[in-house]
């Protein structure tokens, strides 16, 4: 007799755990997968407050550019306005929708979901809903949730969670912080309407990227409106008849609507006694993971955002296979997967967007040695009659030595889209002489990645 009730438990229902959790059972495991947030946060951060909802306004705030720019194509007619609301019943409807079909794929693979918090006893055993349910391996996936510094008034400001669903549309936005969620919501907002301020406390937002495109995407966000402020922090919120009145490290101070602090996020770990089931942790409680995404207690494994590293949906997703594969054997036909953490592509849907995959130019010359560095920045074709100024930049980093291209990287329209093919190519290790026979798609934006012939630099 099985001494388990479960083969796998599940802890999170989020991007790693549902995957995870979905595959093993399509293998035969016996698998029960616990959502503290019930149906309605089936699919995780992902899917009710991360990149689904962000990309939806993402698209709506496009819309604002597009009705500027089709005056130069022949367009005429009255200005359309935002229906904050209409957006975000629209928006709810999909993100229910979505709910429904994660939590139909579970029930269609056998998974037995619990709508409830779970806290862990020891590497077997897992207490749900005041139940004990025992498990021959369990996978914490519980994700992470934003981190606000303790600051004057901190009770006042908002983070990326709410800003989907603000009662009124913030006329006035400010956005504190400098990284993916500040930048990209910074872009959306201004494009849906808003006056945005976004303060970032250090030289440059976006640490981390590529320098040439920290400072393209920055002089960008303000020509399209953002009024982006660098090395200034906020001191303190207060609320007044006017709104709330932000006072500034430099002696500024500014009235604002809504105050959303974007920085950074911490693992979900609270309650979960990890502690006291030997489970060890690291900074802000991380789970710590070997390279086979197990923990300190053998039987426990986790993957996705609460481990601290890269926290993209396709990571997590990507480690929840490998997990599956280690547990429960690969897919018939099919290798066990392993997942390298080289050559992940990645966008940052600002407007105009970022795409960038492999190295930035510094930390390619500290890694690779000498390395040739191709760069291009031109107006897109469509902005010769649209009128915008939005300029858009290609950069690629070539490692002499190889001839291999070890950085790629883009600011500009669609540049997420773009990026994904040469991620293919990169991670299957393209020279650069492979991208110069490669023929182009003209006119695109993006043959300029295969017909840039002068170096800028070495
Ligand atoms: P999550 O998706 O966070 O899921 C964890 C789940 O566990 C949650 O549903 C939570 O309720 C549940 N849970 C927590 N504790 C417990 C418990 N004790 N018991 C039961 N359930 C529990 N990534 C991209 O790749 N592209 C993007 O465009 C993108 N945009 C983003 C935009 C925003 C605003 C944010 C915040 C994130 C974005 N991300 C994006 C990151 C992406 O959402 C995460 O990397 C991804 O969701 C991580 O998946 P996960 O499975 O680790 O955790
Ligand atoms: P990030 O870690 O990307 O950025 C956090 C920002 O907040 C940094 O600019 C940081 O500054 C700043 N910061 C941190 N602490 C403070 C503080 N005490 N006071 C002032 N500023 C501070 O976190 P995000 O919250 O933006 O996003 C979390 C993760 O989610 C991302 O790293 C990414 O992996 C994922 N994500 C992915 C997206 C995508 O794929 N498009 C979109 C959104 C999120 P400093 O640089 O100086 O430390």
């Amino acid at each position: 007799m099985n001494p388990f009730d479960f083969d796998l438990f599940v802890i999170g229902g989020g991007s790693g755990g549902v995957r995870a959790a979905r595959m093993a059972a399509q293998r035969g495991a016996r698998v029960a997968l616990a959502e503290a947030g019930g149906t309605a946060m089936l699919g995780g951060t992902c899917v009710n407050v991360g990149c689904i909802p962000k990309k939806l306004y993402s698209y709506a705030a496009h819309y604002s550019e597009a009705f500027e720019e089709a005056h130069g194509f022949g367009w005429e007619g009255a200005p359309m306005r935002l229906n904050w609301a209409t957006l975000k019943a629209n928006r709810k409807k999909e993100i229910s929708r979505l709910n429904g079909v994660y939590s139909n794929l579970l029930a269609g693979a056998g998974v037995t979901v619990l709508n409830a918090f779970a806290a862990l006893v020891d590497g077997h055993t897992v207490q749900v809903d005041g139940k004990t349910i025992s498990a021959k391996n369990i996978l914490i996936a519980t994700g992470g949730t934003p981190h606000v510094p303790s600051i004057e008034g901190r009770e006042l400001v908002v983070t990326s969670n709410a800003m989907f669903d603000l009662e009124a549309f913030p006329k006035r936005l400010l956005v504190v912080g400098g990284g993916y969620i500040a930048c990209e919501f910074a872009s959306i907002f201004n494009g849906l309407g808003s006056q945005v301020t976004q303060l970032y406390r250090g030289e440059q937002v976006l640490r981390g990227f590529d320098d040439d495109v920290r400072h393209f995407l920055a002089a960008e966000v303000a020509k399209a409106g953002v009024d982006l402020r660098l090395g200034e922090d906020v001191a303190s919120v207060t609320k007044t008849a006017d709104g709330l009145h932000v006072a500034l490290f430099s002696g500024a101070s500014i009235t604002v609507d809504t105050v959303l602090y974007a920085t950074g996020r911490v693992p979900n770990i609270q309650g979960m006694g990890l502690h006291a089931a030997g489970v060890a942790q690291g900074k802000d409680g991380a789970v710590l993971v070997d390279g086979n995404y197990q923990t300190s207690v053998p039987s426990v494994y986790s993957v996705g955002d609460v481990t601290a590293r890269v926290q993209l949906t396709p990571v997590a997703l990507g480690e929840a296979m490998v997990v599956v594969d280690q547990l429960f054997g690969p897919a018939a036909g099919k290798v066990p997967r392993s997942m390298a953490y080289d050559f992940i592509p990645t966008a940052v849907f600002t407007h105009p967007n970022i795409g960038t995959v492999g190295w930035g130019e510094a930390e390619a010359r500290q890694k690779f040695g000498a390395v040739t560095v191709y760069k291009s920045e031109f107006k897109a074709l469509k902005h010769t009659l649209s009128g915008s100024t939005e300029r858009t930049l290609m950069k690629l980093i070539v490692q002499d030595a190889t001839d291999r291209v070890v950085g790629l990287h883009m600011v500009g329209p669609d540049a997420g889209e773009i990026v994904q093919g040469f991620a293919v190519a990169m991670k299957a290790g393209a020279t650069k002489a492979m991208f110069d026979r490669t023929i182009g798609i003209h006119p695109t934006a993006a043959e300029e990645f295969v017909t840039m012939r002068e170096p800028v630099g070495r």
